[in-house]
């Protein structure tokens, strides 16, 4: 079976956030179950630095205002497998991010450098390049428009469909100004779809018109032979009102084109036993070390050294998501009952300050840092008794499998990923030796703290936590089973 895995970022190309780690991840599992997988990538610098190409195809047309391109391909660091890269200097060969500048502006010309991807993305899906897939694989907004693409095509044979939504918050909504970067000005939105090289009938409901303007993401769910996404939970929630951003008619509409698979986590990157940024590697059954650990952070952040205390963690970006107004108010609550708090996190500036001052008026109980850190990152979670993920919504969370792992106990709110994968310390599941960690329901920080509070009367009882500890760090997060469910859906698709 071929496969194009068509993205945005991949790790350890271009990273700025979850969908990375699973375009580089998910391919090399599917390889390992005999799948010739190939990844798409549009040409930033960073790909070009870090990779060897040459040319496969030259002299491709994409839309008429723009000049043609040229696909280049090579092979992912370590030799995993083919990457077929974008070569348009116009749209990819600038520095800043893949979506926005170094200011954090929007690039203004995005619909199109996606656009684009998606249209050589459908090219190989259409059968016009030397590889052929069976399958496209699409991932998120950036890829959207290959499913129409694919839908409008005039080729005999064509690939079947996927795609994969990482977050649904993202849908690449875009309206007229985006002739401007065709060097035509603000027109009609049918003018765009034609620019973008889409017939005029689908601007339409049934189509990629949302709300007057384009949704890429909208497209995509369209078009698409199958959705998934990251967990079973988040498949349902996104149909509902409250999580389905506007899209949780047409998603319901296709609810039985619509899979929810969970994402693995990087078992080399996030192994306890081998870890180099711990100053003591466990296991299972050297457990006793991570206290080592919580040690050497509690003294490299300045944190009072008192080990009967539970230490809590969170690592995050500070956003609306991830259920810090839950949070804030009741750090003071959380550090009377005893427990010290350790976070690392950027985004949302005001929260950057209201932590901070917290962390000012509770010196050696708080410490907040600021900023990306992957060092520290590995650090906090192997060194925190409890791990902190009020997320109001989360797809699949990776970090609360990473906690799990290193036999530090998460504790979640009840929803997506977090739902799928954190079993809750009930009675009931306890005797059952299935608990791996503590699950609340509603969204507001009174629930938030009664959770904080069952767990931290649990970590007195030394015996209930190890057991705790011990079913979350033998659980099996692995790519294998996601990547057997893929590979089962790929199947489903092309036996229909
Ligand atoms: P999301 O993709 O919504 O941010 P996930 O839990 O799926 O949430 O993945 C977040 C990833 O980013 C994890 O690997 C986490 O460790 C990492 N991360 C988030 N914030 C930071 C930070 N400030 N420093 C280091 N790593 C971070």
């Amino acid at each position: 079976m071929r496969v194009l895995f068509a993205t945005s970022e991949a790790y350890p190309l271009v990273k700025t956030g979850g969908l990375a780690d699973v375009s580089y991840a998910l391919p090399a599992a599917l390889r390992q179950q005999g799948i010739d997988v190939r990844l798409l990538l549009p040409g930033y610098p960073e790909v070009f630095k870090q990779l060897s190409l040459i040319e496969v195809h030259e002299n491709i047309s994409l839309f008429s205002n723009l000049e043609p391109v040229r696909v280049l391909a090579g092979f992912m660091p370590g030799n995993l497998y083919p990457v077929y890269v974008i070569d348009c200097p116009r749209l990819y060969a600038r520095e800043g991010g893949p979506y926005q500048d170094a200011a954090g502006n929007e690039w203004p010309d995005n619909a199109l450098r996606f656009a684009a991807l998606s249209k050589v993305a459908s090219l190989f899906a259409s059968h016009q390049f030397i590889f052929k897939p069976d399958i496209l694989h699409c991932n998120d907004w950036q890829t959207g428009l290959a499913p129409a693409y694919l839908a409008f095509s005039h080729s005999r044979t064509r690939a079947k469909v996927v795609i994969s939504v990482h977050n649904l918050a993202y849908q690449g909504v875009f309206g007229p100004e985006v002739a401007e970067p065709f060097g035509i000005p603000r027109s009609d939105m049918f003018r765009v779809i034609k620019l973008l090289g889409l017939p005029d009938h689908c601007f339409n409901l049934e189509g990629v018109e949302y709300h007057g303007k384009m949704s890429f993401l909208k497209a995509g769910l369209h078009y698409a032979d199958w959705i998934s996404t990251v967990s079973p939970t988040y498949a349902r929630d996104i149909q509902t009102a409250s999580f389905g951003y506007g899209l949780q008619g047409l998603l319901s509409a296709r609810c039985h084109q619509l899979t929810g698979i969970l994402n693995g986590i990087d078992e080399k990157a996030w192994d306890p036993a081998t870890d180099r940024y711990l100053v003591k590697n466990y296991t299972v059954d050297t457990l006793a070390s991570k206290a080592e650990n919580t040690k050497a952070l509690r003294s490299k952040l300045g944190l009072e050294q008192t080990p009967f205390k539970p230490l809590l963690g969170m690592i995050t970006r500070l956003t609306y998501q991830k259920g810090l107004d839950l949070l804030v108010p009741i750090i003071p609550d959380i550090i009377h009952e005893g427990a010290q708090l350790v976070l690392l996190g950027s985004g949302d500036k005001e929260l950057e300050n209201r932590l901070k001052q917290y962390a000012k008026l509770l010196p050696g109980q708080i410490s907040v840092t600021l900023g990306y850190n992957e060092e520290l990152s590995h650090q906090i979670i192997a060194s925190a008794d409890l791990f902190l993920m009020p997320s109001l919504f989360e797809p699949c969370g990776l970090t609360q499998m990473y906690s799990m792992r290193y036999g530090t106990i998460p504790l979640v709110r009840r929803t997506g990923g977090l739902a799928d994968t954190v079993t809750d310390a009930t009675p009931g599941q306890v005797a059952k030796k299935l608990a791996t960690g503590f699950v609340f329901e509603e969204e507001n920080a009174s629930e938030l703290l009664r959770c904080v509070q069952r767990a931290l009367a649990t970590f007195r009882e030394k015996g209930s936590w190890r057991t705790l500890q011990l079913n979350g760090m033998t659980r099996d997060f692995s790519w294998f089973h996601s990547a057997k469910e893929y590979v089962g859906l790929y199947q489903q698709l092309l036996n229909k």
